[in-house]
């Protein structure tokens, strides 16, 4: 996609600092370095996003995680790691091309703070749900 800023890193047109790539996927170091060595893994092929791709490009993006994730908490010494996708606005996406945070994990204070907000279980609302949510192979 031509106004796609993600296709222009991929194209040489905009630099970026890499750190992995092969036919089918590039990553690169995110500029705002959330945490140190914090790392985009994206498609070569333009999808939104993952609401957009099938099982096969999503394979083949995802087949990269392991590697990719191994070599950066061995480099950097980090204790962790955490894996981020978001998926349009209301899931904080900015850049509409398919991209995986991946973020190094060292300390409490390492500036990644994700935080779920729990609820007291409810089972038969859990049943409900998950009935109504049930999925067909
Ligand atoms: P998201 O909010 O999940 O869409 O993440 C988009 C990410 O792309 C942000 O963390 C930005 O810092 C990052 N980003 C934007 N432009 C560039 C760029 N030219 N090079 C590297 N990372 C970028
Ligand atoms: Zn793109």
């Amino acid at each position: 996609m031509s106004d796609c800023i993600f296709c222009k890193i991929i194209a040489g047109e905009i630099p970026s600092s890499k750190v992995y790539e092969d036919d089918d996927v590039l990553a690169f170091l995110d500029i705002t370095q959330v945490t140190k060595g914090h790392t985009l893994l994206i498609p070569k092929k333009h999808y939104r996003n993952i609401l957009e791709m099938d099982a096969t490009s999503a394979s083949t993006l995802f087949a990269r995680l392991p590697k990719i994730a191994q070599q950066l908490k061995e480099k950097l010494g980090a204790n962790g790691l955490n894996i981020v996708n978001n998926n349009e606005e209301i899931a904080g996406q900015t850049i509409f091309h398919t991209h995986i945070h991946l973020l190094p994990r060292f300390d409490e204070t390492d500036g990644l703070n994700i935080e779920f907000t729990a609820h007291e279980p409810d089972f038969t609302a859990l049943a409900q749900l998950a009935n109504e949510l049930y999925i067909g192979e």
